[in-house]
């Protein structure tokens, strides 16, 4: 891609060895998040892609999905819905004046572990078409949940999209078949 903007965007993101384990090449977002430049391009660049797809759901995978799709979404006049880790959604409550949304979940596998996540039942209509947003995709694991959850509340994945990703990924066809746009390679 000749895209000027991506190269300072891919210099923004600060690399950190072996964390949060050994052996992990940590790319740390919030060095881009710092330089107003980059991370204005980089909201802008999705902005200008997703701008014309009908979309009206830009799902964040918490936590670093929160940090882009909401100014991504206000943009293209989409709402935001947060995908979260588990019981962090008020779900139902025990007393019925207390009863908030319904909350259904996914789980996923990781690299040592399962983890989960869950989105309210009625923030996205059937037939509502969703973009997936996240910092990073590594194994696809995460995003496939989340595809997973939208598509059980009757939503049309669009795409996926992630500012980092690996090129193995990018090729696959890992995410039950939905595409996936990223920016950048890791360093
Ligand atoms: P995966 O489910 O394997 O695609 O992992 C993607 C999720 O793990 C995203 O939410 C990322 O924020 C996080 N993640 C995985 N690997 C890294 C990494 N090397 N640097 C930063 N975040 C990562």
């Amino acid at each position: 891609q000749g895209d000027p903007r991506l190269k300072a965007i891919s210099e923004a993101i600060r690399v950190v060895p072996h964390f949060p384990k050994p052996g992990i090449m940590f790319q740390d977002i919030t060095t881009l998040l710092l330089d107003p430049k980059a991370f204005k391009d980089t909201v802008d660049i999705f902005v200008d892609r997703y701008r014309d797809m009908g979309i009206s759901v830009v799902a964040g995978v918490e936590a670093r999905g929160f940090l882009f799709g909401p100014s991504i979404a206000l943009a293209i006049g989409a709402k935001f819905v947060p995908l979260r880790k588990p019981r962090k959604l008020p779900g139902i409550g025990l007393l019925p004046r207390c009863a908030a949304g319904e909350v259904i979940s996914e789980s996923y596998v990781l690299e040592y572990g399962k983890d989960c996540l869950e989105m309210h039942v009625g923030a996205v209509q059937p037939g509502e078409r969703a973009l997936v947003i996240d910092d990073l995709v590594a194994t696809g694991g995460t995003l496939s949940a989340a595809i997973r959850l939208l598509e059980r509340a009757g939503a049309h994945v669009v795409e996926c999209a992630c500012v980092v990703g690996l090129r193995e990924v990018k090729g696959q066809h890992g995410l039950n078949g939905k595409p996936l746009y990223i920016l950048v390679e890791p360093r």
